[in-house]
């Protein structure tokens, strides 16, 4: 512990001439939750993308910079072997694969993942004990789930990659509060079983209420940074992100 798990440092990306990200550097220190804070448009889930190497998949490219993990470099991996290395992320809008079974995508997420057969089997038992509902739902299809019950699919998913660094890419998107709240609550208690959380939210009230630290993207560059308890009491992420006026 005390360590730095996941390092980025001076990235830049983009979609051919659409620069999203520019010189991007932040930390995400062992056992801890990082939120990045940012409006429409901000580069969020582009840094999210280009740190598990899947920014090719939607057109963009990295054109500088490097990401390491725990000092092992991810730059050059594929997105599977990341996974293994001990990143896995939730994508933005859940994308669970709605006509497999909510027990399929579970498998589907541990595809990549280290541990081999007891890992997976640790990993399902953690998964189930997180959320109840896709042990009782296990042989229903995933479309079939409510908007809060597939986004905790897509977190079971990709914990099932047994990550030590997990990327959140807006979790609380279009849920009722309430199960944003849960939602909440969960991502609090996997962060206290050891694995390191990046939260990448729109919703700030919450993701600074989990992150100890805090990094405001604006047009893909890191404007604020600081301790999430200071960020939340300056003027400025107030008016801009908490609608205090
Ligand atoms: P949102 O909360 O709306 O998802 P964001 O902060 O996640 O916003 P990104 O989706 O990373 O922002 O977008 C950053 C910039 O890159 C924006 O200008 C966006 O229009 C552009 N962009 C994002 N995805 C693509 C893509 N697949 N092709 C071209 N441009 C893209």
């Amino acid at each position: 512990m005390g360590g730095s798990a996941l390092l980025v440092r001076d990235l830049s990306a983009g979609y051919g001439p659409v620069r999203a990200l520019r010189h991007v550097s932040l930390e995400v220190p062992e056992g801890t939750v990082v939120t990045v804070l940012g409006g429409n448009g901000a580069g969020k889930s582009t840094l999210l993308r280009a740190v598990c190497r899947t920014l090719s998949f939607h057109g963009g490219a990295v054109t500088g910079g490097t990401v390491t993990l725990g000092g092992r470099p991810l730059d050059r991996l594929p997105p599977d072997r990341v996974v293994a290395a001990g990143v896995s992320q939730v994508p933005e809008g859940r994308r669970v694969f709605s006509r497999m079974t909510v027990a399929d995508n579970l498998r589907a997420g541990a595809l990549g993942g280290a541990g081999g057969r007891v890992g997976r089997a640790r990993a399902l038992r953690r998964v189930h004990e997180l959320f109840p509902v896709l042990a009782d739902r296990a042989g229903q299809r995933a479309g079939l789930l409510s908007g809060g019950e597939q986004q905790m699919l897509a977190v079971g998913r990709a914990l099932m990659g047994a990550p030590e660094v997990l990327l959140l890419d807006e979790p609380s998107l279009g849920l009722a509060p309430l199960m944003a709240a849960r939602i909440a609550d969960t991502v609090r208690e996997i962060n206290e079983q050891g694995t390191s959380v990046l939260l990448v939210e729109q919703n700030a009230a919450l993701a600074l209420r989990l992150a100890s630290r805090a990094y405001v993207l604006e047009v893909g560059e890191v404007t604020l940074s600081g301790p999430a308890d200071e960020l939340a009491a300056s003027d400025e992420v107030r008016r801009r992100y908490l609608g205090v006026v």
